[in-house]
């Protein structure tokens, strides 16, 4: 392996950059945009800046928030204090203190736009608005909207949800997140060193209706947004069919972050996961005793230990959170009522917020930490609901 270049500068792309540069390995990055106010919430949980404390300890601007409010209809509200704040960063900001860090490190970076990729017999010619260039290998890190079609996840319309917001010049110290009827999605109000984002994720709704849903809900929470920055993208949340057959790697390539579906399918949390990406993807690549087809095999192997096959247990999930009735109410309404009544459930909240809190694990932990009745009821609710299958935990294709 003498050259790799990396499509694609955003969290995913920057970060596998950063290793294959700092390993010595000749590394190009190629983005159109490089640091730019990705629309994003930016919010960085406790399993991210605990795997790589830097994303913690840095001089870029940065909000530490301690503090959640959430709500939902027919429950009122519940505040919760965070023992592991969440980290919200403008995404410019962000972009461009991993973007320095692997320039530091070595690699080049050019700012164009990739137009076309060719697998020659051995390598790829890379084309590009400003010409053209060759690689023994690629990392596709081109996020939700890669229009590299030979290269990358595969979705359709029902593996995605829309995402869109406004930037709003204010401030406040807590996050908000709000569920709403009928949506598998929520808002969130997000504090940031020096703006608001405000926004709203939701799959199976058109983005006009999202949109108007969000601003139902600024105008009556007295959010002022004429006039405000308005941001909309797609963001990945595969079905679990679409975890099974997911296209993350190939002969001489393979995908991070988005580019690779790789998202919480309940909260839309992808930036630790273009992260995670990028650094496994760096260590396969690294390994200089694996063939490119034991790369593929071996890449599609940790990725699904270390997270996917969690990701993809939560695709099983999350039509049942958002839409699902426990009790005679919507699930969302009776987690605020368990969240204001059980101290356990509290806790359990705290470490999903964290991301230390497994979907796969969520079962054993409700059995041990409810008892009684309610907690037959529970774990009855669980297993007739959404036990996984054997299939569940499928290697992604390759
Ligand atoms: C509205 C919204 C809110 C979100 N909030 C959060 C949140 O709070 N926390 C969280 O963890 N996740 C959040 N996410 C998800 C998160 O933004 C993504 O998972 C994350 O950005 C993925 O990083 P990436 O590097 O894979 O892709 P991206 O960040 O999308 O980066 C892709 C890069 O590739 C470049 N590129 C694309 N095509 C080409 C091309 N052909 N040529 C050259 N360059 C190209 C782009 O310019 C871009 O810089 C949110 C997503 C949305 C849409």
């Amino acid at each position: 392996m003498k050259k790799v270049v990396v499509l694609g500068g955003g969290p995913a792309g920057s970060f596998a950059a950063e290793r294959l540069a700092s390993a010595g390995l000749d590394t190009v990055l190629i983005d159109e945009k490089l640091a730019w106010e990705k629309p994003c919430g930016g919010g960085l949980t406790f399993k991210a800046y605990n795997s790589y404390p830097y994303l913690l300890h840095n001089n870029a601007p940065k909000k530490v928030v301690t503090q959640t409010c959430l709500a939902a209809p027919k429950a009122g509200e519940v505040t919760m204090g965070l023992t592991q704040p969440l980290v919200i960063y403008s995404r410019r900001d962000l972009n461009g203190m991993l973007l320095d860090r692997a320039e530091k490190a070595g690699v080049q970076i050019e700012k164009t736009r990739v137009l076309e990729l060719d697998r020659k017999s051995e390598g790829w010619l890379i084309r590009t608005r400003n010409g053209s260039l060759e690689a023994d290998y690629c990392v596709v890190a081109t996020g939700a909207r890669n229009s590299l079609r030979n290269v990358g996840t595969q979705w359709t319309r029902s593996d995605t949800m829309y995402a869109l917001g406004y930037y709003i010049p204010s401030e406040q110290d807590q996050i908000d997140i709000q569920f709403l009827p009928h949506l598998e999605g929520y808002i969130w109000v997000f504090p940031r060193y020096d703006h608001l984002s405000v926004g709203i994720c939701g799959k199976g709704e058109s983005a006009q209706s999202l949109r108007a849903r969000l601003e139902r809900y600024m105008d009556e929470k007295c959010i002022p947004y004429k006039g405000a920055a308005f941001y909309g993208h797609v963001l990945p949340s595969l079905e679990t069919p679409a975890w099974r057959r997911n296209r993350v790697a190939g002969e001489g390539w393979v995908a991070v972050g988005d580019a690779a579906g790789l998202v919480d399918p309940i909260t839309g949390e992808g930036l630790y996961y273009a992260m995670r990406s990028g650094d496994l993807a760096s260590q396969v690549i690294l390994n200089e005793q694996a063939s490119l087809a034991e790369k593929v095999h071996a890449y599609c192997g940790l990725l699904r230990r270390d997270f996917a096959a969690d990701l993809e247990f939560g695709a099983t999930l999350a039509k049942r959170v958002f839409l699902g009735r426990f009790l005679f109410n919507t699930v969302p309404a009776r987690m605020i009522h368990f969240m204001r009544r059980s101290p356990l459930f509290r806790e359990l909240m705290q470490d999903l917020f964290a991301g230390t809190q497994s979907y796969i694990g969520l079962k054993k932990r409700l059995l041990k930490n409810l008892n009684g009745t309610m907690s037959e009821v529970l774990v009855n609710w669980f297993l007739r609901k959404v036990v996984p299958s054997e299939n569940v935990l499928v290697e992604p294709q390759g």
